[in-house]
């Protein structure tokens, strides 16, 4: 798992997809940079995500709130009092770790929502030892709140205290009012956001699996008391289906639904989508029926009436809430390693990143059998051309095998190339990345034959 893992990491840089934050200055711990492939991949990934939730959807619609926030959103939402991990040090060796995570790693017990007693309490009569040093030297668990403090304004005082969102949630939930009233929308209905959030993690790491600054695509879905749970197993599936439809694969795929003790106060049921990472399953997707928990909450803090009408009952009510949240950069490693494969060709190895081509970075590549003229500028026409519809790239150094390599490994689904004999025929040959297949078609047919096989 390990070594799979340094892999991808070694190839997310040495390709530009993922480059360590801050680097020239000896990098700040557990931030991350994405470079000219991973902005696409990412960019790929949140907008098929935009499309399936918002835009081929007839009852969400989208919203775009600020980072920063009233701080009495935050002691509404409950984020304040208790937006806290337990940690636990290490008396020995001074390693830090989340409480939580300690006993999961090492009984393979959820420990979610524990209480501090509980997990000290876990923690001691297990005997659990450091998993640095070995010995069994534990403080109590303390509570830490993972809320990023910062000041607005020149005086810093407390009044002047904001916090950036650790969830972009709590945006959707005090423009309820807004969105119910500027556009048509009807119960059942949802607001989709996409944006960075902020947690002071205590133990960040596994590359970008778990950062403090990430970002979030959140949906919060809008029902009727009492159509909660159908909406909520609507919800569960589609997270599903949204990856299997990206062409990961099942077996790397699970549901995992929280028993009643490891559920948030606030949550009736709760349920994680997990991916196999090569360092052991991890949530991906929070699936969580939210009750009208955080809608009542704002209307007893700001005063203001989050209800709804309802024609049929000619009532006002609060709403139940129903909310799939997904971590972008999560999702983009989880696409990431299960694309990664490694394949012997001709006694050589070849790296390719299987990319499901909706997300692939690059969707073509063109090269100049030899950098020479008139094949260059043919093969540069070709590509200037298909520019207009497809992230394309055009490649005139090394070998056509290197070429092919650098392709594969990028995960670019298709390859032309425009040979001597393209002069004449008007024909180029293209190359699949999964069969290695070559196809010899007319160049007024690439972008026909592109679309067919792209399907878009
Ligand atoms: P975990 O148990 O892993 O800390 P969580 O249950 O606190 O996660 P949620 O609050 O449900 O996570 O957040 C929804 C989604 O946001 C997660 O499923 C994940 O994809 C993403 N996410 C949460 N925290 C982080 C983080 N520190 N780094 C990257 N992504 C994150």
């Amino acid at each position: 798992g390990e070594k799979i893992m340094n892999k991808i990491v070694s190839l997310c840089k040495r390709r530009g997809f993922v480059f360590q934050g801050s680097e020239i200055y000896g990098g700040l711990a557990n931030t991350w940079d994405y470079g000219p492939l991973g902005v696409e991949l990412k960019q790929n990934i949140k907008r098929i995500w935009w499309k399936k939730v918002v835009y081929e959807r007839d009852d969400v619609v989208g919203l775009d709130s600020a980072i920063l926030m009233h701080p009495r959103v935050w002691e509404a939402s409950g984020h304040v009092a208790g937006f806290n991990d337990a940690l636990v040090d290490c008396k020995q060796c001074k390693s830090r770790f989340r409480a939580d995570h300690l006993i999961e790693d090492t009984l393979g017990i959820h420990a979610e929502g524990k209480s501090v007693q509980e997990l000290t309490e876990i923690i001691h009569n297990n005997q659990i030892k450091c998993p640095v040093c070995g010995e069994v030297a534990w403080t109590d668990a303390r509570v830490f709140n993972l809320m990023f403090k910062t000041h607005q304004g020149v005086v810093e005082d407390s009044s002047s205290v904001v916090y950036l969102r650790p969830e972009t949630a709590q945006g959707i939930f005090v423009n309820f009012k807004n969105v119910l009233d500027t556009s048509r929308v009807k119960l059942p209905f949802g607001i989709a956001q996409i944006g960075k959030a902020f947690r002071n993690e205590i133990t960040p790491g596994n590359f970008i699996f778990r950062t403090r600054e990430f970002e979030q695509m959140e949906l919060e879905f809008f029902v009727k008391p009492g159509e909660d749970m159908e909406w909520f197993e609507y919800w569960r599936q589609f997270t599903m289906d949204f990856f299997l439809s990206l062409g990961v694969k099942k077996e790397n795929l699970r549901l995992r639904d929280h028993s009643p003790e490891e559920l948030s106060h606030y949550s009736k049921a709760t349920t994680d989508l997990e991916y196999n990472f090569p360092f052991g399953w991890g949530e991906l997707w929070g699936v969580a029926n939210r009750t009208d928990y955080d809608l009542s909450k704002h209307i007893e803090y700001s005063g203001k009436s989050l209800t709804y009408f309802d024609q049929e009952e000619k009532r006002h009510i609060v709403p139940y809430v129903i909310e799939p949240s997904l971590g972008v950069d999560r999702a983009m490693l989880a696409i990431l390693c299960d694309a990664y494969r490694e394949e012997e060709v001709e006694g050589e190895t070849r790296v390719v990143l299987g990319f499901h081509p909706d997300v692939a970075p690059i969707k073509c590549a063109v090269f100049p059998l030899f950098k020479k003229e008139p094949l260059e500028e043919l093969a540069r026409k070709i590509y200037h051309d298909l520019k207009k519809c497809y992230v394309v790239e055009y490649d005139n150094t090394g070998s056509i095998g290197k070429r092919y390599r650098r392709q594969d490994e990028i995960g670019t689904p298709y390859a032309i190339t425009v040979d001597f004999d393209s002069l004449d025929d008007h024909k180029v040959t293209i190359r699949n990345r999964d069969t290695m297949q070559q196809d010899r078609i007319g160049i007024d047919n690439i972008k026909d034959y592109l679309r067919d096989k792209l399907g878009f």
